[in-house]
């Protein structure tokens, strides 16, 4: 394929790290040892679509299976990966939509119930009653206090 910034054919191989933070709205996502297509001439890299669907997929278990308290941004990313307004997730929740909007701006943290629960709102959304998938939801928390920098996340690229 060519360059679509200086029309050079681009070459086709693997790079150490990609960052995805910006595209998943995450401050750090890195993708690492994706094959790509790179330009010789200017630098660009260019990571391929099913290559970043299967990282974004991957990031989601992630996230669902680890035990820390949820970021805002976090949870925006769930919640957007289950395809849920803001309102959804505040119904499913008990809650009002306000306090979703809250949370995703970081301004107010949840607790670690909370976390589990919104886990659990998305893992069901995801997955419907797959329990070998739902099972993997966090069910304990790191003791991490509030108002820490959002976790870093790094994805073996599958592809
Ligand atoms: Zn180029």
């Amino acid at each position: 394929m060519k360059c679509p910034d200086c029309s050079t054919t681009m070459e086709e191989r693997r790079v150490p790290t990609y960052d995805l933070g910006d595209l998943f709205g995450l401050s750090s996502v890195t993708l690492r040892n994706p094959l790509a297509h790179v330009c010789p001439k200017c630098g660009l890299v260019l990571v391929p679509g099913h290559a970043i669907d299967a990282a974004h997929e991957r990031l989601v278990e992630v996230i669902l299976g680890a035990r820390h308290v949820l970021s805002g941004e976090e949870i925006r990313f769930l919640r957007k990966a289950a395809t849920l307004s803001q309102a959804a997730l505040a119904e499913r929740l008990g809650v009002h939509r306000v306090e979703v909007t809250r949370w995703e701006t970081s301004t107010v943290g949840v607790s670690s119930p909370v976390s589990l629960a919104i886990r659990a709102v998305v893992a069901h959304a995801l997955f419907g009653l797959e329990g070998d998938k739902v099972a993997r939801v966090g069910t304990a928390f790191d003791p991490t206090p509030m108002g820490e920098a959002p976790p870093r996340h790094e994805i073996e690229s599958a592809a």
